[in-house]
C-alpha cells in the first residue's frame, strides 16, 4: 500500500451530497481514508460560476497510478459528471494530487499535480492532514507550501 493524496471539488447539483458520494466511493478503493473539513471557494480561472466547495483526503491504496486514475474518473460519472468546457462547472472532480513520491508526466496524468502548490484550496486543506509530506518536484513539505499559495479563494471553511 502506498499514500495518495486527492482533491476534491463540486460547483454543482448538491456539493457536500457530491463530495459524500464521492469520499464513499473512494473509500472503496482506498483504505484509512481522513478527510480535510470542507472549504467554499470562489472559483479561479473561469469566474463566471457558482462557488466550489473543495477538500482533500488521504489515504492508501495497492492500485497502480493509472488505474487509481481510471477509477476515479469512473467514480466523477457516477457522481454525474458531465464535460463542459475547460475549468467549467462540474458535479464533481476528482484530482490525483500525489502519489506516494512518484512524479508523473504524461498527458493524461500529471503527478504531482502541477497547480497544486499555487491553490489555497488544495493547500491550506491539506495542512489539516499532512503537514510533513514531502512535493516530491518542489523538495518542500505540505507546511512550507503555503509560500507558493498565489491567491486566496476561500472564502468560508466548514466541518464535512
Ligand atoms: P481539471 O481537473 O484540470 O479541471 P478535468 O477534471 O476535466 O480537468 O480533467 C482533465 C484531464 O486531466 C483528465 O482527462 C486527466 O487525464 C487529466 N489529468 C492529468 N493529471 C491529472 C491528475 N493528477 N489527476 C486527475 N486528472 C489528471
Ligand atoms: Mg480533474
Amino acid at each position: 500500500m502506498v499514500p495518495v493524496i486527492l482533491a476534491l471539488g463540486s460547483n454543482m447539483g448538491n456539493k457536500e451530497e457530491n463530495l459524500k458520494k464521492a469520499v464513499d466511493l473512494l473509500s472503496g478503493i482506498i483504505s484509512d481514508v481522513k478527510t480535510s473539513s470542507l472549504y467554499l471557494t470562489r472559483p479561479v480561472g473561469e469566474t463566471n460560476q457558482d462557488i466550489f466547495f473543495n477538500m482533500v483526503l488521504k489515504g492508501y491504496t495497492n492500485l497502480p497510478p493509472f488505474e487509481l486514475l481510471e477509477k476515479c474518473q469512473h467514480i466523477e460519472k457516477k457522481i454525474g459528471r458531465v464535460y463542459r468546457y475547460h475549468w467549467g462547472p462540474r458535479e464533481i472532480d476528482i484530482d490525483i494530487i500525489f502519489y506516494e513520491d512518484k512524479v508523473i508526466t504524461t498527458e493524461n496524468l500529471k503527478v504531482p499535480h502541477p497547480l497544486m502548490q499555487e491553490r489555497d484550496f488544495v493547500v491550506i486543506p491539506l495542512l489539516e492532514i499532512d503537514t510533513e509530506y514531502l512535493h516530491p518536484v518542489l523538495r518542500v513539505k505540505v507546511k512550507d507550501l503555503i509560500e507558493w499559495i498565489k491567491e486566496i479563494s476561500i472564502v468560508e471553511r466548514r466541518d464535512f
